[in-house]
Order: C-alpha cells, then structure tokens, then sequence
C-alpha cells in the first residue's frame, strides 16, 4: 500500500497531528481540572486535530457502586469542556462508553499486556492500600493502563497532552503498541508526549485537591457566594497573625491561587502589601475571590444554559461520538486486519 492511502495515518502530512486526552468521570470539576488540563486543550484545538472525552469507563472503576451517577456526570463534563472554551466545531468532544470499539481494542491488548507490566506501574503500587479500603482493588482499576493504551490507540492519537511528571505514566501505553505493532506486523502510531506546563494547584488549606479533605474549589458548582465563603477560609501564612504583622506571600495558599486567577498589576499589589503589613489578608482574600468570580462568572451561566437545553447538548455529544465512532471503527478494521483476524 503506497504511503498515501495507508489507512494508518490517511493524510497525515496534510493535517495536523492528532491529539486525544481524556478526563475521568468521578464527580464535579475542580480548578485543578482546569489548569491542569482544560485551559491546555482549548489552546491546542486551534493547533492540532483533538480528540478530547468524557471516560466514564474510567469512572466505572470507583464509581461501580453508584452508576445511576455517572450519566448526568458525564453530561455536565461535556458541558463544562464547552463552557471553559472547548469548541465542539474545532474538536470532538466524546463520550467514553458511547464508543464501544474502545472495549474491543482493550480486549485485544488486555491479552498481550504480561502482568508483570502493570504490577509495576506506580499509580497501582502506591494506591494498593487505599484501593482496599475503598474497596476499588478490582480487576477494572488494575487494568486501567492497558483501557488507557486503548484509548489512545483507538484514534490512532500521535500526541498526548502531559505535565512532564506524567511522562512516565504514558510509557506502559507505548509499550502495549509497540508489542501489538511488533506482534502483528502492525503500524498503529506510537504515541508521544506533548509536554505542557501545568501550574502546581493545591486545595484550599495548601494540602492536596481532594474531595475526601474538603478543601476542592469547583469549577463551575460554586456560587460568587460559596466563593467568597471558601476564599475566607484559606490558610493564610500563619507568621502573619496580627494586621499589622507583615507576611510572606510565599508562605501563603492565597497568593499560590492569585498567580491562577490574578493580574500581574494584582500580584504586585498582593507582594508589595503582603511584605509591608499595607493590606489585611481580609483585603487579599476579598481581591482573589473577585478575581476567581470574574473569571467563573460567564462559564459558570454558560454550563447552566447548556444544562439546561437538553437538546442541543445532545445534538452536540450525539455528533461529537459520531465522528469518534468513525474514526474508531477505522482503527478495528486495521487492527483486525494486522491480526488477519476478521
Ligand atoms: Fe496571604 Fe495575602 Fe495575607 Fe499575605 S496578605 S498572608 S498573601 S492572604
């Protein structure tokens, strides 16, 4: 087959590369959520082919006790991606489970991954103990890396969005294609990192985000209200106890969020007024709290229209799955045929 109507990549020096990058359904979105991934992928869109998902197979892993809750997760991910810029006409925008070939595909590298591979992954090594406790030490978490390869695979992805602390994670995924490639004479693209900057988000009390600490800012959930009542509440750097103490914002979560959500002209102000005892942290909180609503404020409206509009986000995920399901459909008729397996 000549170079330019190989089925493995169609056109792809005539378009872009493509990026996929997915987010786990467990629950409302947090601002880590946002920088870490979301405010990346609305860049990228212009740049790239993306890719992005709703993994609500992903969630099935912790979530199987509930499932009732993962439909209206899901669709609120969806309508979050759009309401934080994720453009439904420059990207697809998809729904895990609403592609069954991701299933098939991690099927067939479920059984040409050896154990061994994914007893050694990290994340399954250091959270064996709380996988007991919460009772998630299943067969579906443990096998998480090898759906995750799929997922990729599945869209014959060349480019995955990561922090450079997540570059090791991806490497089990490359593994699984280069023996899927290796074993059946194949070429399905190995994927590669596409390094991003993501700024280092903590929970309020300066801990990491967890729901299970109550210490999670809310993409969208939180009113101007819950807001202002959650900024009060941060931890403050604990030498400034008095007004007229002066501080150091380093030392502080408050000024760790304004680099997020403020003006440079803003910073200054926190900088300036924190190491000369001229602002109160009261005066602090009140600035960032204005500056995280400013910024919520017209995604937070958006969400609650699209919410509220059933049909047109259904016409949106409806389209979005579609041309995933294309394109996925695509992968398995190649892959079957590099397996000769039809
Ligand atoms: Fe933190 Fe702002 Fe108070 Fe300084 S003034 S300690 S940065 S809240």
């Amino acid at each position: 087959m000549s170079e330019q109507t190989s089925p493995i990549q169609p056109a792809a020096a005539a378009r872009p590369a493509r990026v996929m990058s997915g987010m786990r359904v467990s629950g409302r979105l947090h601002i880590g959520h946002f920088f870490g991934a979301l405010q990346n992928w609305v860049k990228l869109q212009s740049e790239y082919e993306c890719f992005f998902g709703a993994m609500d197979w992903h969630g099935m892993t912790t979530a199987y006790k509930s499932p009732q809750e993962i439909g209206p997760w899901t669709r609120e991910m969806i309508a979050e991606f759009i309401a934080w810029g994720v453009d439904p006409e420059k990207s697809t925008l998809f729904i895990q489970s609403h592609v069954p070939e991701h299933l098939e595909l991690f099927m067939i590298f479920a059984n040409l991954t050896p154990m061994g591979w994914l007893e050694r992954v990290n994340t399954w090594k250091d959270a064996v103990d709380e996988m007991k406790s919460t009772d998630t030490h299943n067969l579906g978490r443990f096998a998480y890396p090898v759906l995750q390869a799929a997922d990729i695979a599945i869209y014959r992805a060349q480019k995955i969005p990561v922090g450079a602390d997540q570059v090791a994670h991806l490497e089990i995924s490359r593994e699984i294609v280069r023996r899927f490639n290796h074993l059946y004479k194949a070429k399905l693209p190995e994927m590669n990192p596409l390094l991003t900057e993501v700024p280092l988000v903590t929970g309020l009390d300066g801990r990491k985000m967890s729901k299970s600490y109550g210490n999670t800012l809310y993409l969208t959930e939180d009113s101007e209200k819950d807001l202002k009542k959650k900024v009060n509440m941060m931890v403050t750097d604990t030498a400034r106890v008095r007004r007229e103490d002066v501080g150091e914002p380093t030392r502080c979560s408050v000024y760790g969020y304004h680099k997020l959500y403020s003006t440079t002209e803003d910073l200054e102000w926190v900088e300036q007024g924190c190491r000369s005892a001229g602002i109160g942290c009261g005066d602090c909180k009140g600035r960032l709290a204005a500056n995280i609503e400013k910024i919520s404020a017209g995604p937070r409206e958006k969400k609650k229209e699209l919410l509220n509009n059933s049909n047109l986000l259904d016409s949106i995920i409806n389209a979005g799955c579609e041309k995933a399901r294309k394109e996925a459909q695509l992968t398995l008729k190649i892959v079957r045929k590099s397996m000769k397996w039809s």
